[in-house]
């Protein structure tokens, strides 16, 4: 994480001006083709009592579309709203579907790039998961920057190779070097998207060998799904392979490979710094897609009305038929599901295999946070998941403690 920040609460009359320039590549215009009037101003934070996650400070969604270069971004973001914190919870760390995906991205990289005992930098390393993986697979050292990182957590026998700063990433940090740079699931945290770029290409200065890697959500596939359970307030940023691409390349990168992942929900970047100026012609196909993204754009409103409608009148159903359901998935898109949408009452409970998110409250809401074992008094009629990769790992998880009931993806 990188934008200076701690938590507050803003007033109306204190709110920041709206931006109207693109970030991204700072001359588009931002036009707005989506808003959530008052969303939870961070959704993954772990919140002790009912009262103190309905009362969280919300802030406002405006998502600007730039034509330019396809970048979206929240035009009223205020980012003294946000908080990265030890109490930061956003490990997805516990999922076996994860963690599968997590090291197959550690060896690919690993062996594409032949990093053995090399020097591995990550920004916005949350809870180290993945610079462990780099560190203990490849046999490499690392310093991972997190304001979040919690070091009673780390049990690596590759910890003692890793330095971990306990802070968001600058330039004041730009005397520690990597053959291999790596930002996952961070950038589209951060506002001011180019700057930050700048930012990390000043930083390696005339180490032209340095592969630059980030991982981000793929807004492609939120546009095309319109899953509007990927937008809320932390994620300022939503790029496409095209506005990615066009970024790194104007802040002084070579663009080497765009990819999509773990369904198609990340989006990924593999760069290195070029000495020269380098033109904004796109070198890769899957750059071209701005055509492709103005229809998608175009279309979201009424997609997202029609979504919101089905996915009302579903739980009305389960209400009226007096069915017990649980939301499975209690993070952001749990948090953005509970606030966007009419959630009759009874939908009481949240599930998560995360053990220190239970017992927790969600973020806006106040629906408690229980874990797997709880469902079994419980006995739900209807399990939502959040996330539809997560489905037969759900599925097989209600087996063993005995449950079969309908299991149903977001
Ligand atoms: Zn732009």
């Amino acid at each position: 994480m990188v934008a200076h920040s701690h938590q507050s609460s803003v007033n109306d009359d204190d709110s920041v001006p709206e931006i109207s320039t693109c970030p991204n590549c700072e001359s588009g215009k931002m036009e707005v083709f989506y808003e959530a009037a008052s969303a939870p101003s961070n959704s993954c934070i772990l919140l002790g009592s009912q009262e103190e996650a309905e009362n969280y400070p919300r802030g406002k969604i405006r998502l600007g579309f730039c034509s330019d270069c396809g970048f979206i971004s929240n035009v009223s973001f205020d980012r003294r709203l946000t908080e990265y914190s030890g109490r930061y919870e956003e490990t997805q760390g516990f999922s076996g579907t994860f963690n599968a995906f997590h090291k197959a991205l550690a060896q690919r990289l690993i062996d594409h790039y032949d990093l053995h005992e090399k020097e591995v930098i990550e920004i916005g390393c949350g809870k180290g998961e993945f610079l462990l993986l780099l560190c203990e697979m490849g046999n490499n050292r690392g310093t991972g920057f997190d304001p979040g990182f919690v070091a009673e957590r780390i049990n690596s026998p590759a910890a003692e190779r890793i330095n971990f700063v306990k802070d968001y990433y600058s330039e004041k940090y730009s005397s520690y070097q990597g053959d291999f740079l790596c930002c996952k699931m961070t950038l589209e945290h951060i506002h001011s998207t180019a700057e930050f770029i700048k930012t990390v290409r000043r930083s390696i200065g005339d180490r032209l060998d340095t592969i630059v890697f980030f991982q981000i959500p793929n807004a492609t596939r939120i546009l095309k799904d319109c899953s509007f359970e990927d937008i809320y307030y932390e994620h300022c940023s939503y790029f496409t392979p095209g506005s990615l691409a066009k970024l790194f390349r104007r802040c002084g990168f070579e663009v080497m490979d765009l990819a999509t992942e773990y369904d198609d929900q990340y989006l990924t970047i593999e760069a290195r710094p070029s000495s020269h100026e380098t033109g904004q012609e796109a070198a890769l196909e899957q750059e071209n897609d701005l055509d492709a993204i103005k229809q998608y754009v175009q279309e979201f409103p009424e997609k997202f009305a029609q979504k919101r409608e089905l996915w009302e009148k579903r739980l009305d159903e389960y209400r009226g038929m007096g069915k017990k359901v649980v939301l499975w998935g209690s993070g952001s898109k749990g948090v953005s599901f509970l606030t966007t949408l009419k959630v009759p009452e009874e939908l009481e409970y949240v599930v998560d295999i995360n053990p220190y998110r239970k017992g927790c409250f969600m973020s806006g809401t106040g629906q408690k946070i229980v874990g797997p074992e709880f469902l079994k008094d419980y006995q739900p009629d209807v399990v939502i998941v959040m996330n539809e990769i997560y489905c037969d790992e759900i599925g097989d998880s209600l087996r063993e403690i005995g449950l079969e009931p309908q299991i149903i993806a977001l």
